[in-house]
């Protein structure tokens, strides 16, 4: 008998990550290192592993085989991979500088979670058809201006606040305001594309997205208490946000989005059959949508969730600061 798997880590149970995100609040001492264990590793994780999905969920024929649709799935897991991969490395400087236990667990537990995201998107790209034993080199290859364009200048921002000034409650604001809350909508919208289409990809991205429920409320408690004992910090996390929002700003986000994006406008007309009727939210179906539209809704999802995050850590000012509107 396993202990009752609290709601929001239950994989069935748990509310989509835009919802969590708006609505739960965690802290450390929810989330400590026995939550993990019980909830995550034995919760959400049971039967889902070693690939992130359940072995009845499967990964249709049609994608492994050459087309628009099976590339587009490759680019966006591949880049997400080394993203995820490049998290875990910058999280282990939160794990080494975290001020006391709860957040060194807390951490450790981050940087567990973003190493097994980085490999369940990885081996995905074996289960549609990328050889084995060429699938580091397919990434690497594959992601190498993408790495040098975004997540380079992205992980210089995050590692240079906690390992260079020291900053760690700084550091854990700028991973989860800036980077993880500008990224988890995209995250969502992957959930949303692909559940008809690959039910596996589906579920993987449905599990990833349930951890960052847990990163993105723990995270934002961390800032919320250390600048109630703190008032005096707030210009500092301004700072950070406004520098976090100058850099989003100057990383070419968007030519890669429209890569990858153009790829999976081009693939689902192949599969008129699937997706008919299928909203990507209520009221709009996926097929009418274009490229720049599902852009524009991941932008807007960021805004909304950064609204209610950022009030709860009472940071009305910096809603302004970090609005993706233009
Ligand atoms: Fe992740
Ligand atoms: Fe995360």
């Amino acid at each position: 008998m396993t202990d009752a798997i609290p709601r929001e880590a239950d994989f069935d149970l748990a509310p989509n990550l835009l919802d969590g995100a708006k609505e739960l609040n965690l802290t450390t001492r929810d989330c400590d290192l026995g939550y993990w264990l019980t909830a995550v590793a034995q919760g959400t994780l049971a039967g889902r592993a070693a690939t992130g999905h359940a072995e009845t969920a499967p990964t249709p024929e049609f994608m492994r085989k050459p087309g628009p649709l099976r590339e587009a799935l490759i680019l966006e897991l591949g880049w997400r991979s080394i993203a995820e991969e490049r998290a875990a490395r910058s999280l282990s400087y939160f794990v080494a500088d975290a001020p006391g236990v709860p957040e060194m667990e807390f951490f450790a537990t981050q940087v567990l979670d973003e190493a097994r995201h980085a490999m369940v998107f990885r081996n995905h790209l074996v289960e549609l058809g990328v050889p084995a034993d060429e699938l580091h080199a397919t990434i690497a290859e594959l992601s190498a201006e993408y790495v040098a364009d975004v997540l380079t200048p992205i992980e210089e921002f995050v590692v240079r606040t906690v390992r260079d000034e020291g900053d760690f409650v700084g550091a854990v604001a700028a991973f989860t305001i800036v980077v993880e809350g500008v990224l988890a909508p995209a995250a969502e919208l992957s959930e949303r594309k692909w559940d008809r289409l690959d039910p596996a990809a589906g579920e993987i991205a449905r599990g990833a997205g349930i951890d960052e429920i847990r990163h993105l409320t723990v995270g934002s408690s961390i800032v919320r208490e250390h600048l109630i004992k703190h008032p005096e910090y707030r210009s500092r996390v301004l700072e950070i946000v406004t520098a976090g929002r100058k850099l989003w700003d100057e990383v070419p986000v968007l030519k890669y989005v429209l890569r990858r994006e153009n790829l999976f406008q081009e693939g689902m007309q192949e599969h008129l059959d699937l997706l008919d009727g299928y909203e990507v939210f209520p009221g709009r179906k996926l097929l009418d949508t274009s490229p720049m539209e599902r852009y524009d809704i991941a932008e807007h999802w960021t805004d909304e969730m950064s609204e209610a995050r950022l009030r709860y850590m009472n940071l009305e000012e910096a809603i302004a600061i970090l609005a993706t509107g233009k």
